[in-house]
């Protein structure tokens, strides 16, 4: 038997990545959920070659101390929560402590920030080594750009699974779009390869929230969606579902959100499913767009790494929630809403 060792903090910083960091979508998703929780309201994602060359994203967010910037390199360092209460009803999409440490340890990052208070800005780089960084000063306005290039440079065999450009973009866009959902109340711009491909500006109305529905899923789902928005016993229910006339014949428009979190869950799906049994012909499937609103403290986020499952505190209730309000708005469809479209 080999001696016992202890791995070093990259080699245990490149293993935890290895759950969380699948690919540039993952990359991606982690730092947009940190600019959010910065409290941006402006979001600039610049591509490159589906983000295995370069992911560039820029927020006008609260911006991280000179002090701080090593420290948010490393592991199991947050600013989200500091004791168990916190994490039992927590808000901010991370509070693990783990991205940008798994990030930079198997990148070349760049991280640029000026705080609110500061009156300059500074630069720490990590290229996946100990995080030894160095602090250097640096022209940004207040916000954070974090530059993440060569992604898996440094470790071969995760590289190996990178698909094509095309594959990695896709997965990508499609994280964005999922944020993008989740915070109409913020701007998100996103280019590849020096190419726009939108720029989503905030917005605060129902029919400007339906433009952006629009551009991210196309008009056929908004023209053919019933709005929903019910409350009822704590839990809020908000948000678009298609007609049965409108469904597909894969699950790709389902998007459903606790708490401005997107979550895939087996309980909602059901709950979904049961709702849409008479209206809709065997083996096709709903679209939606929906927002369950509840107190943080009665689902629990902190299941696996990237956060898409949760657990209700209730599910019985929260499912019988979800069962009924969608199958009432669903039955209150006119007859002639749920006949094919002619013409
Ligand atoms: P977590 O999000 O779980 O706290 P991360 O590794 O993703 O862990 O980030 C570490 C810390 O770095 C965060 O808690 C936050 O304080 C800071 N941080 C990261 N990204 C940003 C950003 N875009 N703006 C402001 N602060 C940030
Ligand atoms: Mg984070």
């Amino acid at each position: 038997m080999a001696k016992i060792n202890l791995l070093s903090p990259r080699l245990a910083n490149q293993i935890a990545a290895g759950e969380v960091v699948e690919r540039p979508a993952s990359v991606v998703k982690e730092l947009l959920e940190n600019s959010l929780d910065a409290g941006a309201t402006q979001l600039d994602i610049d591509i490159e070659q589906g983000g295995m060359r370069r992911i560039k994203i820029r927020d006008n967010g609260s911006g991280i101390d000179k002090d701080d910037l090593p420290l948010a390199l490393s592991r199991h360092a947050t600013s989200k929560i500091t004791t168990l209460d916190d994490l039992e009803a927590v808000t901010t999409l991370g509070f693990r402590g783990e991205a940008l440490a798994s990030i930079s340890s198997v990148s070349r990052l760049l991280l640029t920030s000026q705080s609110e208070m500061a009156t300059e800005a500074w630069r720490v780089e990590a290229e996946g080594k100990d995080m030894g960084t160095v602090v250097r000063p640096a022209s940004h306005p207040q916000g954070t750009t974090i530059e993440v290039r060569d992604l898996f440079f440094n470790t071969p065999a995760r590289r190996k699974f990178l698909r094509t450009e095309k594959t990695e973009f896709n997965h990508l866009e499609e994280v964005v779009k999922r944020l993008a959902l989740s915070r109409y109340d913020v701007g998100f711009r996103l280019g590849h390869n020096g190419k726009q491909i939108y720029d989503l500006r905030p917005v605060s109305d129902q029919l400007h929230a339906e433009q952006r529905l629009a551009t991210l899923l196309g008009s056929k789902f908004i023209e053919n969606a019933l709005t929903v928005d019910v409350e009822a016993a704590g839990l809020r229910l908000w948000g678009w579902i298609g007609l049965p006339t409108y469904s597909r014949s894969q699950a790709d428009l389902q998007y459903f959100f606790v708490n401005g979190r997107v979550v895939r869950d087996k309980l909602v799906a059901h709950a979904v499913r049961q709702a849409y049994r008479d209206v809709l012909y065997n083996g096709r499937h709903p679209t939606f767009v929906l927002y369950l609103e509840l107190d943080p403290g009665t689902v629990d986020v902190n299941v696996h790494p990237t956060k898409h499952e949760v657990r209700f505190r209730d599910g019985r209730l929260v499912h019988d929630f979800l069962f009924s309000r969608i199958h009432k708005v669903l039955a209150d469809v006119r007859p002639e809403d749920t006949s094919p479209p002619t013409g």
